[in-house]
């Protein structure tokens, strides 16, 4: 099974740039391949755990002429047709245009699955070409950076299901070929695809050494064997475990499992901290694991911290529970150490948890699905609106010079997590805690605890 994706779309939105960041060095190409011409670039590309095939149709200068334009739709219905995935690239600081529209037609006659991709989407710039993508009926857009590397979380997302699907498509196919199957083999090969059927909630356990991360994602695997037999809907690589815990489907990001086995070869502090990194990057959920020893060290603080400017979700955990003596009292400490010195994480569940006897993981389960479940909130415009306004009779907003900034109209522009953009006079005049103001009143009134919320202020015209 190898899945290939194409990266269509017209020139200089970010083809090549997102290619090479999914390729990077590992370029095995050219133009010597059968069916593969100048004009199209194959490498093999990684994302997270995945593996597959990138096609890029980079190359072509912008379409001026009718010759051209014909070229370019051309190159694009090959590499459409070669691919399993289309990744239809559009540049959100220009917004949509005629090619765009052009490119998004061929598309949804000919492709089966899109994703759309709204580039060079770093900063608030790009927020209406953010808005405007949706427009091209092709659900929602990836909000994308290229060359800043953001957004290949949700990229990757959104390539996760097709890739099951393939491979559950091939599993379904092997039993038929493979007449040495006995049948306590068939059946599970049966119950395979109902049990991966929903998309794995990607997880990443991070914290200090010694917190306990291995522990815990062993006691969580024990349990699921007890459940469920050995290995059934277990696929252990070299990222990340594919389990399901109390029958949510999930894909773990074992950090502390790769810089065991990496030991050997590398330096394994600066390989835990790039570990760190690069399992934020890919979770949609951050568990921070905190030794109840010793919590909220330097290292926890900044994982936590980075967490939360990726915009994960974010639960906290503090672990080795069962060796605390004064629980109450240490809570308390807790509860206000975490107040203190994680501002940014307000309302982040925190859950006491022993890796080792398994007290606090129902809790530990149930907070990783509600702190997803806020991230991928989204509230209508309505209700923030009326909500908006409540808020600026309650507490007007400031006049600067003797020019009252006025906040107009507001949308959530995207989720995980939940972005609003609010469209006012003076943006570059609002003050730092008006906006923390609406922050955390969105926190309290639409019930998002525990989620990082991006708010822009922008003016219009
Ligand atoms: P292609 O023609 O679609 O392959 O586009 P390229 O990858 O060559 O990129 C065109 C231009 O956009 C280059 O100058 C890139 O540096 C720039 N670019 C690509 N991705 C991003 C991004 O995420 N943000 C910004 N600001 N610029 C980007
Ligand atoms: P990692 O480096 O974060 O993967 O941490 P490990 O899982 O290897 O655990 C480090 C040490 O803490 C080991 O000696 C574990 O047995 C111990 N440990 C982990 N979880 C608990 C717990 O909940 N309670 C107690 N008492 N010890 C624990």
């Amino acid at each position: 099974m190898s899945l290939t994706l194409a990266i269509v779309g017209r020139p200089n939105v970010g083809k090549s740039t997102l290619f090479n960041r999914l390729v990077g060095k590992r370029l095995a190409l050219v133009d010597d391949q059968p069916g593969v011409t100048r004009d199209l670039r194959e490498g093999e590309g990684r994302l997270g755990d995945l593996r597959f095939t990138v096609v890029d149709t980079a190359g072509l200068e912008e379409a001026t002429d009718d010759s051209l334009q014909g070229r370019m739709r051309r190159l694009t219905e090959r590499a459409v047709d070669m691919a399993d995935v289309c990744l239809f690239m559009i540049d959100a600081r220009a917004g949509v245009t005629p090619t765009d529209e052009l490119f998004a037609e061929i598309l949804r006659k000919r492709s089966d699955h899109v994703i759309l991709a709204a580039n060079k989407a770093e900063g608030s710039a790009a927020d209406a070409g953010v808005i405007e993508a949706y427009a091209l009926g092709l659900g929602e857009p990836v909000r994308l950076s290229a060359e800043h590397g953001e957004g290949l979380n949700d990229l990757y997302s959104q390539l996760m299901p097709v890739a099951d699907r393939m491979a559950e498509e091939a599993e379904r196919i092997a039993p038929e070929t493979d007449v040495d199957l006995d049948e306590d083999e068939a059946a599970e090969e049966g119950a395979a695809p109902a049990i991966t059927a929903a998309k794995p909630l990607q997880v990443a356990v991070v914290g200090r050494p010694n917190a306990g991360k291995s522990t815990l994602i062993n006691k969580i695997l024990g349990e699921e064997r007890l459940l469920t037999g050995p290995e059934a809907g277990i696929t252990r690589d070299a990222i990340s475990l594919r389990i399901d815990w109390k029958g949510t489907p999930m894909r773990v990001f074992d950090t502390a499992g790769m810089r065991k086995k990496a030991k050997v070869q590398e330096k394994l502090e600066k390989l835990s901290v790039s570990d760190g990194l690069r399992a934020v990057k890919f979770a949609e959920v951050v568990v921070v694991l905190l030794d109840a020893a010793i919590p909220f060290e330097q290292q926890d603080l900044r994982i936590a911290d980075l967490a939360e400017r990726e915009g994960r979700a974010v639960v906290v955990a503090v672990n080795k529970w069962d060796i605390e003596d004064s629980k109450q009292e240490k809570l308390r400490d807790l509860k206000e150490a975490f107040n203190r010195l994680l501002p940014q994480l307000r309302g982040a569940p925190l859950i006491t948890v022993s890796a080792k006897t398994g007290r606090g993981l129902d809790r530990l389960h149930d907070a990783i699905l509600r702190a997803h479940d806020v991230w991928n909130r989204r509230v209508t415009t309505a209700a923030l609106n009326r909500w908006l306004t409540a808020m600026l009779e309650q507490h007007p907003p400031p006049a600067p010079a003797g020019r009252r900034i006025k906040l107009r109209y507001m949308t959530q522009a995207k989720t995980r997590p939940p972005g609003f953009v609010v469209m006012c006079s003076q943006p570059d005049k609002m003050p730092e805690s008006y906006t923390r103001y609406l922050v955390n009143g969105l926190r309290e009134d639409f019930d998002m605890p525990g989620t990082p919320i991006r708010l822009t202020m922008r003016g219009q015209g």
